[in-house]
């Protein structure tokens, strides 16, 4: 069941959630979550009272926040009034099966049962001024008429959000496709598209799906050729570290109009975790053979950001590039952190990959 925080009083610990209700019928939901010292529970419709599992302390809940609550009886939180910010998760089911996806490959195969009917509760109770809207899975274009309806509905909606969209781009080959697509595309939509070399070999060695750079590239020339912005994602790992100069190349002299370049460290968990003796690079290496590629890219016009990079990786000139990418609630530092001048511009590690791999950092002083 998913509800959205509409009376929020901390101080007396209530709080009134309206449950799976469309916007229209949000002022005659009853149900509600009561918080005390001792219990946390939730009254159905019919009165009846079940206990809950609270996961959250005395921190972040406020009003306009979304929750679910799972038939174990524990409650997550899936938007936060607060960040503005959404993930639509599409799907958790991908075409591809890129190296070092963050998601495990149990994950992307796991059956999605009653899935999509949360999706499209948790979307209708959403409220309609969410600043920025992120449509990803998996690969949220692989269910074809779901996204396309789910598409429709987000246009119709949040008429003043920000869109983007997350997709390998092998669906928009598909010229037929992409034609419907457009049509229900919200206006100023981001089209963020991995490619991780401009070799054949190399590319589809990562996603392990043969001829998906054929179909990626193919996606991303029907794009421009459709006025469209496309963000190229670049994640860089040992497997194609070494062609980030040729891909830089390859992107100026194919995709000159394209919208911008991100080049971006790993996230090492799920298939990036099983598989980190043969990907991971630390950042000041990745650093290093990534810069060429960005003053390649930079000379061309091309806007370049680098996401997912500590700052003491970065050469200080390209700090402006190296934004806060990680959502906040991922984000970690190393102890020495604690003596770093910039730690708060600092966009540091990803739990994960803090955990796994202890990254070397040297404090700025
Ligand atoms: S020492 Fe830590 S806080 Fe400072 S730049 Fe490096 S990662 Fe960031």
């Amino acid at each position: 069941m998913v509800g959205r925080i509409v009376d929020w009083n901390f101080g007396e610990r209530l709080l009134r959630v309206v449950c799976g209700l469309p916007e229209k019928d949000l002022e005659t939901g009853i149900p509600i979550f009561w918080i005390t010292e001792e219990e946390t529970v939730f009254r159905d419709v019919d009165g009846s009272w079940y206990p809950l599992k609270w996961k959250y302390g005395d921190e972040e809940l406020q009003t306009g926040d979304v929750l679910t609550i799972g038939q174990d009886g524990k409650i997550s939180r899936n938007y936060s009034a607060d960040s503005g910010e959404v993930d639509i998760f599409v799907t958790n089911h991908c075409n591809s099966n890129c190296v070092m996806c963050p998601l495990s490959e149990t994950v992307r195969r796991q059956e999605q049962k009653y899935y999509l009917r949360w999706l499209w509760d948790f979307i209708c109770i959403l409220p309609d001024d969410v600043e920025y809207i992120n449509i990803t899975g998996g690969e949220p274009t692989l269910r074809k008429k779901d996204f396309l309806e789910i598409l429709e509905y987000l246009k119709g909606k949040f008429r003043y959000s920000g869109f983007q969209l997350l997709t390998n781009g092998r669906s928009l080959a598909d010229e037929m496709f992409l034609e419907q697509v457009l049509e229900q595309t919200p206006r100023g939509m981001r089209f963020a598209i991995p490619l991780h070399a401009s070799r054949v070999m190399v590319h589809d060695g990562i996603t392990q799906a043969k001829g998906s750079f054929r179909q990626t590239d193919r996606g991303i020339r029907n794009l421009l050729k459709q006025g469209q912005k496309v963000e190229i994602r670049v994640v860089i790992s040992r497997k194609n570290i070494a062609y980030l100069t040729e891909t830089a190349a390859h992107i100026v002299s194919n995709y000159p109009r394209v919208f911008c370049v991100n080049l971006i460290g790993m996230e090492m968990m799920g298939s990036a975790a099983v598989r980190r003796e043969e990907l991971w690079v630390d950042y000041p290496e990745v650093f290093k053979r990534a810069e060429a590629a960005v003053k390649i890219l930079i000379a061309h016009g091309i806007d370049v950001q680098l996401y997912n990079f500590p700052l003491c990786a970065v050469k200080k000139g390209y700090w402006p590039l190296a934004v806060k990418s990680i959502t906040d609630y991922k984000v970690r530092y190393m102890p020495a952190c604690d003596d770093c001048r910039v730690k708060e511009i600092c966009g540091g590690f990803f739990a994960s990959t803090k955990h796994l791999m202890k990254p070397e950092v040297k404090p700025v002083r």
